[in-house]
């Protein structure tokens, strides 16, 4: 389950990967080399789309989130399969556009858009900016009124919920960098309200990363339905898209545990139904961003072992490492 799921290990013990030897991979190619499976990485993409539109009666799109793996390649196959693109940089979006993805199917994100990249992401009809604080909002309204064209967004939220999983990548917290807390959203409304080319187009929070935790993800579509109904009221429209984000855990270590795309679109999905019919309330156009649960059991890592070093009995028995096993490979 670690592996991707063209892997097979022949009788003589030669691992392949998409029918080729990796072996003869190596030698052709040359270590370190990255190797990505193309059916493992289309397959988890069907995977997102057919459960998004089994779980859930209202619209949605899947946007595959470049920052977890990305080239032209990887960018053709998410757009072949009917996924938008989640771009983290103007870099990014470049190598989207230039692999023949339509700049109306990318988000752009990060927390820190220099204006530059904001022109950019304009100059090429980009779908959405996703913003990330009252300054940024400011400025897109800015980048919009003076190219003279409407910027479509989506608000950041942070919305208080903690995550179970590393406190670097635990994003959702009212203290967490990225978002805003639901507490600016009235300063938000000034903003939307006094700019004439900013235009919003839905509501976005993303918790975290490698979550195993499902539960973080119904209370923080909850925090974002009570955010939707507020932004309704207060600009007399209501904002059309929800995204929880991505995050979806995938295990690295075969004494992690499985997860599963299904049961994580079914708890997103299932949230956000009961939330808006509990609050009577049209179904958003939901917005899944997943990012390693598509690219992470696809790609694999080959390198080439340079030396070993045999640290004895004593060390493994004082509960040190055995021994340490020397690759070609960097840091990454
Ligand atoms: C990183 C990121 C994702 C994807 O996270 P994964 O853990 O790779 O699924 C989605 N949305 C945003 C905003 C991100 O920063």
């Amino acid at each position: 389950r670690l592996w991707p799921d063209t892997a097979r290990v022949s009788q003589a013990g030669r691992l392949s990967i998409g029918g080729c030897d990796v072996e003869g991979l190596c030698d052709a190619y040359a270590t370190p080399l990255y190797i990505l499976d193309e059916e493992t990485f289309r397959a988890s993409c069907r995977t997102y789309v057919s459960s998004l539109a089994a779980r859930y009666p209202g619209p949605g799109g899947v946007y595959y989130s470049g920052k977890s793996l990305f080239n032209t390649t990887v960018a053709r196959w998410a757009h072949e399969a009917g996924l938008g693109i989640d771009a983290a940089s103007a870099g990014e979006v470049h190598v989207a556009l230039k692999a023949g993805v339509p700049g109306r199917r990318l988000h752009l994100h990060g927390n820190a858009k220099p204006r530059e990249e904001l022109e950019f992401a304009a100059r090429n009809e980009i779908g959405a900016v996703v913003v990330d604080n009252l300054d940024e909002l400011r400025l897109v309204g800015e980048v919009g009124r003076t190219l003279e064209c409407d910027m479509s967004v989506l608000l950041r939220i942070a919305p208080g919920v903690g995550a179970a999983t590393h406190p670097h990548i635990q994003t959702g917290l009212d203290a967490a960098k990225f978002g805003l807390s639901v507490d600016h959203l009235p300063r938000a409304v000034e903003v939307l309200r006094s700019a004439t080319r900013l235009r919003l187009v839905g509501l976005h929070f993303h918790i975290g990363s490698q979550i195993f935790d499902l539960a973080a993800y119904a209370e923080a579509v909850d925090v974002l339905l009570d955010a939707r109904a507020m932004l309704a009221d207060a600009l007399g429209q209501m904002p059309e898209q929800l995204s929880p984000g991505g995050g979806l855990a995938i295990p690295y270590t075969s004494d992690e545990p499985d997860t599963d795309i299904d049961a994580f679109v079914k708890v997103v999905a299932e949230a956000t139904l009961a939330g808006c019919a509990r609050r009577s309330m049209p179904l958003p156009r939901l917005v899944l961003e997943p990012g390693r649960s598509i690219s992470g059991r696809a790609a694999v890592a080959a390198y080439t072992v340079i030396s070993r070093k045999d640290m004895g009995e004593a060390a493994a028995l004082g509960g040190g490492p055995a021994g340490y096993v020397h690759l070609d490979g960097g840091m990454a």
